[in-house]
């Protein structure tokens, strides 16, 4: 796992041998799931977990903290209650999804020639400004979870993102407080 980080931070991987090193672009996408115990039952409504509290913490330190802060969306998924299986899904279907993602990264290209997430820190000055009170709860944030620098600028990223998803131009105090509830991880610090 560790050897992720180079390759999702640069979207390049190194790799060295006798004869020299040799990089290989790979730009991709991390998505992964964890269960949140050895047993998989911390959290649910239902059954008990039978983990002594040094098995969950050593379990959930298996996953770096440098790891975990160069992952943008974090997001506890609950068991579904067995009866809503056999039934139509409520929630929005994938078309309808696919069509504002399409747009939110016309809007993107539109205004800085690329993706949101390949922006950098001078980038996100320019293109995602923040509003005084989102600036504010971002900086509280940082403050109080002991947010990295880097962090810091991914949770800024996907507030971008999250402003043009909702076809917002500026980033305001909502945006940010989404992307900031992606961040589940920094809650336990
Ligand atoms: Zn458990």
């Amino acid at each position: 796992m560790q050897a992720l980080r180079q390759p999702l931070e640069q979207g390049s991987v190194s790799i060295t041998r006798s004869s020299g090193t040799v990089a290989y672009p790979c730009r991709f996408m991390l998505v992964a799931a964890t269960n949140p115990c050895p047993c998989g039952w911390a959290g649910d409504a239902a059954r008990a977990c039978r983990c002594s509290p040094a098995a969950v913490d050593a379990y959930q330190r298996a996953l770096s903290g440098p790891l975990l802060d160069r992952i943008d969306l974090n997001v506890t998924v609950p068991r579904p209650p067995l009866e809503a299986l056999g039934r139509e899904p409520q929630a929005e279907s994938t078309a309808v999804v696919r069509a504002r993602v399409l747009e939110a990264r016309v809007r993107q290209h539109a205004r800085q020639a690329g993706l949101n997430g390949s922006l950098r820190v001078a980038e996100l000055r320019r293109h995602a400004a923040l509003d005084p009170p989102a600036r504010r709860a971002l900086e509280r944030w940082a403050s109080e979870r002991g947010l990295t620098a880097r962090g810091f600028h991914r949770a800024w990223r996907v507030a971008r993102t999250v402003a043009d998803l909702a076809g917002q131009e500026r980033v305001a105090e909502e945006h940010v407080l989404e992307a900031l509830g992606y961040r589940l991880f920094e809650r336990a610090a």
